[in-house]
């Protein structure tokens, strides 16, 4: 029998989602799959709690499919190997996944693609994890936007929610009746984390207001559930109100930054203003492994580094401190430490992080300038006035146990200006 396979990558639920629906209707019955791709999982850790987050969710996805009869498929391996073994044993007629925008993603996907084609299996791919995607906001002379503002004016004027996937055809007479073994975690080869994902909130009456505030906690924790595609994007648009304007500007900050991933891909490894190029990082690593344990001595860059190395989350304004104190304060390359945050960070995600450490360094598109260094200490009194966040992780704060700063704010606020102007004077 023919069959058509949907391949679940970084969308990982059954509601609305778009090329799943388009799977089942099809007029084929469904095999669904899943691969832990080798090449990730590569260079993570066996008890990495994202892989832990993926699994679970792939647990509720396969029982959900096995009350319509199906389940899931899981394979670990080479990506290319594997689907070079599914097509010897399955009669494949059309595949059908959503896309990833991320370099790696497009590389495997186009291999994958030309494989199947080379064995005359259709391949359909959607849009699934944004509402605008590639080049569907352009400017009027039809090159990338590269400046945030007018991004979201276009991204506003031309937003309708048209495309909510039906969920209709989730029913039993279109899907593949089979019953695959599901592997266990420990099977698999993973070990477990104690770090979890947290349910996301939608109850965000105070945001507006709130957000900038740690201890208020005010955030949607959405992040790990957008990355990985447990939530329908247009879902949760949809269920915005009027008044939620500033948090869906944060929603369109994620998109503006995947378009830039999607066009300008030299931004993973280069700063997307060349002309910073040059910049002479100082890389010291015994201050760079201070700055990942917390103990810089600045109360809300140790705070947020210690949540984030308990928690896998840190909060929006706190990582905006702690990026800029890195690359300012310390002089290190901003490269360094979105590694770090790559590594640590539940929701990681590619153009985002890389947007937003290109953002703090004065390197990106429409980044802060070069000039404006956060004051971690004026910051403190603004944002955690009662200092409730930084008593929250730093038990010893206020004794004698907590280290002193480790540079002097004055000074290394010059020595960045210096660092900067000596580049930006050159060109
Ligand atoms: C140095 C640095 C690195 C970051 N790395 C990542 C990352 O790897 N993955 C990631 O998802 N976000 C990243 N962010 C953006 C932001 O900090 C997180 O999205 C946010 O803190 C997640 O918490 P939340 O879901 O409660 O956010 P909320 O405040 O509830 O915002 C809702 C959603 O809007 C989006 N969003 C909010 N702020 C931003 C932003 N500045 N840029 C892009 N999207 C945003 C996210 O999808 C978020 O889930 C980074 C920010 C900085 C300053």
């Amino acid at each position: 029998m023919k069959i058509v396979l949907f391949w679940f990558r970084r969308d990982l639920r059954l509601n609305d989602n778009s090329a799943l629906n388009a799977a089942l209707k099809s007029g084929f019955k469904v095999l669904p799959l899943f691969i832990f791709d080798e090449e990730i999982l590569f260079s993570l850790q066996k008890n990495d709690p994202r892989v832990q987050f993926i699994y679970q969710k792939l647990t509720e996805i396969n029982n959900q499919l096995l009350s319509y009869g199906s389940s899931l498929l899981i394979k670990k391996g080479n990506v290319e190997k594997i689907w070079r073994e599914l097509i010897k044993e399955y009669q494949i007629a059309e595949v059908y996944f959503n896309k990833d925008y991320e370099p790696y993603a497009r590389q495997r996907d186009t291999t994958i693609f030309d494989l199947l084609d080379d064995n005359q299996i259709k391949v359909y791919s959607f849009k699934d994890q944004v509402i605008f995607e590639e080049s569907e906001i352009l400017k009027k002379d039809g090159s990338p936007y590269t400046v945030f503002t007018p991004y979201k004016n276009t991204w506003l004027n031309r937003f309708k929610i048209n495309a909510i996937a039906d969920s209709s055809s989730l029913q039993k007479q279109n899907f593949f009746l089979f019953r695959s073994p599901f592997p266990s975690f420990e099977q698999l080869g993973f070990q477990t984390s104690a770090i979890q994902v947290i349910d996301f909130n939608l109850n965000i009456g105070n945001y507006a207001q709130d957000r900038n505030f740690p201890q208020a906690d005010s955030g949607s924790y959405l992040s790990p559930h957008l990355r990985f595609g447990t939530v329908s994007i247009r879902e949760i648009i949809l269920q915005l109100n009027a008044k939620d304007e500033i948090f869906l500007s944060e929603l369109i900050w994620r998109e503006f930054f995947m378009q830039i991933l999607f066009h300008f891909p030299k931004v993973v490894y280069e700063n997307f203003r060349a002309k910073y190029d040059g910049i002479k990082w100082r890389n010291n690593p015994d201050e760079f492994k201070k700055w990942q344990e917390g103990k810089t001595g600045f109360p809300l860059v140790d705070a947020g580094m210690r949540q984030l190395n308990q928690t896998g989350y840190m909060h929006n304004r706190v990582r905006m401190i702690a990026a800029s104190f890195l690359v300012k304060h310390l002089l290190v390359d901003w490269r360094l430490g979105e590694a770090y945050f790559a590594d640590k960070l539940l929701d990681f995600e590619l153009a985002s992080n890389n947007g937003n450490w290109q953002w703090a360094a004065g390197t990106g598109c429409d980044a802060a300038p070069y000039f404006r260094i956060f004051n971690p200490t004026e910051q403190l009194k603004k944002f955690d006035k009662e200092l409730k966040y930084i008593k929250q992780w730093i038990p010893e704060y206020g004794s004698a146990d907590y280290c002193p700063p480790m540079v002097e704010h004055k000074f290394a606020r010059q020595r960045a200006l210096e660092a900067y102007h000596n580049i930006v004077s050159l060109s």
